[in-house]
């Protein structure tokens, strides 16, 4: 998809902190990380949100939540507990239009969020 910043991320034409990759997604550090640990998983295949799920999208997005709670293991913060979240559309205070979930932990978080 042209001129996506996630897109580009996965071409490697923007730099990024990589810390988990693999056939059908992509983890990364924010870049303004609201939590000690804050990353992004993004499917390779690029859809503008969850808004835009399809039926044929239901297997990348189970393996998006599974490579969440794998990472959060890997890290050591699973038990802790941990925030993950998928903003979407406008209301939702989505920013970027390549569907992607937010992994934070490392500190309590509050709930609801703003
Ligand atoms: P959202 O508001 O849910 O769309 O989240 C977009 C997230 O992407 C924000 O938390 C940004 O800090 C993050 N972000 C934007 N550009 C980059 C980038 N080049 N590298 C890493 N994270 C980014
Ligand atoms: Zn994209």
């Amino acid at each position: 998809m042209e001129n996506c910043i996630f897109c580009k991320i996965i071409a490697g034409e923007i730099p990024s902190a990589k810390v988990y990759e693999d056939e059908t997604c992509v983890a990364f550090n924010d870049i303004s990380p609201q939590a000690p640990t804050h990353l992004l998983i993004i499917p390779r295949e690029h859809f503008d949100s969850l808004d835009k799920a399809e039926n044929g999208h239901k297997e990348t997005l189970g393996h998006l939540l599974y490579v969440a709670a794998q990472i959060a293991r890997d890290k050591g913060f699973a038990e802790d507990g941990y925030r993950v979240v998928i903003n979407t559309n406008r209301n939702g205070g989505q920013t970027v239009y390549h569907l992607h979930v937010h992994l934070l932990g490392g500190r309590p978080f509050i709930f609801p969020p703003g």
